[in-house]
């Protein structure tokens, strides 16, 4: 089974079982999106308005300004995975609860599984403090972080500011836009997948 396949499996088994109960409110899930065969995962923290609307993760204002940075570093957003932590849109955009992440969790990681990519980007600390639970995103967002998991060994990890916030922070902006460039960097440095 190809890797598009296997994840149109795991989004209907899901889309049919989370016990979420964003379920109620979000219009659909929204599902992650992209190119399977990617050494790139993006991990966002759940989906806005726009993508609630679209069934599809940052089409909004923050992915306009995300789909600008990766063209600065020679990437297309076609090139690339992305998804989020928790697949419903919360009230207002809230911020997800703890026990909402923890029901899309087996989602997400057999999403993550089934990429099997060489590095995972987190966009925000929602998905940062997923593998990093102590972790402050203002200390360690930019850094290359090699990590033992149990789900996938070893594994290469780089957090960033969510786009989101930096778009209209103008200091933080450019922080996230340095630190993107560093991702090409750190793919040429990660030796074990
Ligand atoms: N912000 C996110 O974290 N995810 C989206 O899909 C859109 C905005």
């Amino acid at each position: 089974m190809s890797k598009k396949e296997r994840l149109d499996e795991l989004n209907k088994y899901w889309q049919e079982n989370c016990k979420c109960e964003l379920r109620k409110t979000a219009t659909r899930a929204v599902f992650g999106n992209g190119n399977p065969d990617s050494q790139i995962i993006f991990i966002g923290e759940a989906p806005g308005k726009s993508e609630d609307e679209q069934g599809v993760p940052f089409v909004g204002a923050a992915g306009k300004f995300l789909a600008e940075m990766l063209n600065s570093i020679g990437l297309k957003r076609e090139d690339i995975y992305i998804t989020n932590i928790v697949k419903y849109r919360p009230p207002n955009n809230r911020d997800p609860l703890p026990e909402e992440k923890e029901l899309c969790n087996e989602w997400l990681i057999n999403e993550i599984k089934i990429i099997s990519p060489k590095l995972i980007v987190f966009l925000g600390r929602h998905s940062m403090t997923r593998f990093f639970p102590t972790e402050k995103i203002s200390e360690i967002h930019g850094k290359l972080l090699i990590k033992n998991t149990g789900e996938f060994g070893k594994q290469a990890f780089m957090p960033l500011y969510h786009p989101a916030a930096a778009l209209y922070n103008g200091g933080m902006r450019e922080t996230l836009i340095k630190d993107f460039k560093k991702i090409k960097v750190a793919l040429e440095k990660i030796d074990h997948k």
